[in-house]
């Protein structure tokens, strides 16, 4: 099995990853959805929009 996210080889503590960094870049993908990688649609604009704004409300 290769690495779904820049396919090189599993490593098996992180398959089907190669690494922590892959792994994470998955997972960012799942949650972050259209807040990582913005996409066109106007629903997604505006979520994106909104988790910046919580963002930046966070205490620091
Ligand atoms: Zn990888």
């Amino acid at each position: 099995m290769s690495c779904p996210i820049c396919a090189r080889v599993s490593d098996p503590d992180y398959r089907p990853f190669c690494s922590k960094r892959c792994a994470d870049v998955d997972l960012a993908k799942w949650l972050g959805g259209g807040y990582a990688i913005p996409s066109n649609d106007p629903d997604d604009m505006e979520e994106a929009a909104r988790a910046v704004v919580e963002e930046d409300r966070k205490p620091h």
